[in-house]
């Protein structure tokens, strides 16, 4: 099985596919769903929505995988090496096993199953930069209510939630004005956003929670009043209602300073995530466990303060555990991943499925 997996794995590797420039890579696998035994479409946003028959079962529920189709930047012109064993990029880009080594073992786990529920598959786009592909997902064609997102680095761990995410973004205008000869008709605008930012609890709040401020611009001459200045924060935290009580902090800090600057501000706040939590004990994770063992791995389940689909599958009501692929070193250009790994997150996939259609 390993070098039809290994082949295909390089084949889509190469498909450059950084965020929002997935069409030729969801292009070429609606052909490999339907090599795979399966059909497949896309959705109106360019997500692809897959199907494979139950095999030696009848009457149990569809199982969802889902896996992402675009990758980090720099993602363009990937050129894989197999060596030891260990397949790495050549050393000028990320490889992209994130999240295509997903996909291939999910396309080797249907061509080696014999025993499996019905399978929907889910492969989003853009998901590296906001998880907009989810978001935007026809839900309408998804019938299961659980499943495995293909999308943790190791093995040994199992993704069980994440937090909530409040994106926050501030635009304040000042007056501009010649900084020499009037600058008391100016109001600063990077000033006002100064004191703004100076005013905000940032960095790590407490266990759970923690906020930032990433980018900030502003002003166009050295020698003029700024009219102009905005910046983009964020909050987070593993318990929703303290995400959104400092979201309101930060709104009303932005606010009185900015005023009191003299200046005007708008603040768009974007909910972008909710936190969710799915119990150890719940079926996907015991499911996931029991697969794991059988080859060799005893995984552990974890909560992250990042991102993945399964937030927003979980949040819409699909129950989906986070699973390794075996990848190491992710969106970094040092990113690889051994063969033997694939391998053996392809049997443990097949051994998920089995039991699943018990
Ligand atoms: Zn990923």
């Amino acid at each position: 099985m390993s070098q039809r997996m290994i082949d295909q794995f390089m084949e889509m590797v190469r498909i450059d596919s950084e965020s929002g420039e997935e069409a030729r890579m969801m292009e070429y696998l609606l052909g490999a769903v339907a090599s795979a035994g399966g059909s497949a479409e896309l959705d109106a946003y360019g997500n692809l929505l897959g199907r494979f028959p139950a095999l030696g079962c009848t009457g149990v529920a569809p199982v969802l995988l889902s896996c992402h189709g675009d990758t980090v930047k720099p993602g363009k012109g990937i050129r894989p090496v197999l060596s030891g064993g260990v397949i790495r990029s050549s050393g000028d880009t990320i490889l992209g096993a994130d999240d295509k080594a997903g996909i291939a073992e999910v396309l080797e786990a249907m061509r080696v199953s014999t025993v499996r529920p019905p399978i929907e598959l889910a492969v989003s786009r853009q998901e590296e930069v906001g998880l907009h592909g989810v978001k935007n997902l026809d839900f309408s064609k998804i019938s299961a209510k659980r499943g495995f997102l293909m999308d943790n680095d190791t093995l040994e761990t199992i993704v069980i939630g994440g937090p909530s995410y409040f994106a926050i973004d501030v635009e304040i205008t000042g007056k501009s004005a010649h900084a020499g000869m009037e600058p008391e008709k100016g109001i600063n605008a990077i000033y006002a956003a100064s004191r703004a930012i100076a005013a905000l609890r940032l960095g790590r709040l407490d266990g759970e929670t923690t906020a930032n401020v990433g980018i900030i611009e502003g002003g166009i001459i050295r020698n003029g009043v700024p009219a102009k200045c905005a910046f983009k924060a964020e909050c987070r935290s593993s318990d929703h209602a303290k995400a959104e009580a400092l979201s309101v902090e930060m709104d009303g800090i932005i606010r009185r300073e900015v005023e009191a600057a003299g200046a005007k501000v708008t603040i768009a706040i974007d909910n972008m995530c909710r936190a969710v939590r799915i119990p150890e004990a719940s079926w996907t994770v015991d499911v996931a466990k029991s697969a794991l063992k059988t080859v060799g791995v005893e995984a552990r389940c974890v909560f992250i303060t990042g991102f993945t689909d399964a937030s927003i599958y979980n949040n819409k009501g699909i129950e989906m555990a986070v699973i390794g692929i075996g990848a190491q070193n992710e969106h970094s250009t040092e990113e690889c991943i051994a063969v033997a790994d694939m391998e053996k997150a392809v049997v443990a996939l097949v051994e998920m499925l089995r039991i699943a259609a018990q």
